[in-house]
């Protein structure tokens, strides 16, 4: 799609900072971060938004959700477990659609907040 924004980081026509990418993924910093760790995952394909997905996007989908945890773990903030069993560390993944859902950028994305309490981002 020529005027989408995420498209053209995508074909890298206009900067971001790039933390994976693969043949059909690329993640990068959001440009105004609302967690200490705020990365976007996002699909190379153009996808306007969720609600466009159906089975055919079942793979890529869960390719997305799926790397989620190996980026907590680069990032810093995997959920861990103390000698008492107790959890730390952590992040909040969101997929906003449509308006009513808070889109901004019509190109699928999965935002990834991480990191200390308390930050922006945080519901
Ligand atoms: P919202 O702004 O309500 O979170 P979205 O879910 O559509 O709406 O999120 C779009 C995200 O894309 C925002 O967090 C915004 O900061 C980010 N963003 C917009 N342009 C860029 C860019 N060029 N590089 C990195 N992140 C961007």
């Amino acid at each position: 799609m020529t005027n989408c924004i995420f498209c053209k980081i995508a074909a890298k026509q206009i900067p971001a900072d790039i933390v994976y990418e693969d043949d059909e993924l690329l993640v990068f910093k959001d440009i105004h971060p609302a967690a200490p760790v705020h990365l976007l995952v996002i699909p190379k394909e153009h996808v306007a938004t969720l609600s466009e997905c159906n089975g055919s996007h079942a793979a890529m989908l869960g390719r997305m959700m799926t790397l989620v945890p190996q980026l907590a773990a680069e990032h810093g903030c995997a959920v861990s477990y103390d000698e008492q069993g107790q959890p730390g560390g952590g992040y909040k993944t969101l997929i906003n659609s449509g308006p009513d859902g808070g889109q901004e950028v019509y190109h699928l994305h999965l935002h990834m907040y991480g990191g200390p309490r308390p930050w922006k981002g945080q519901r």
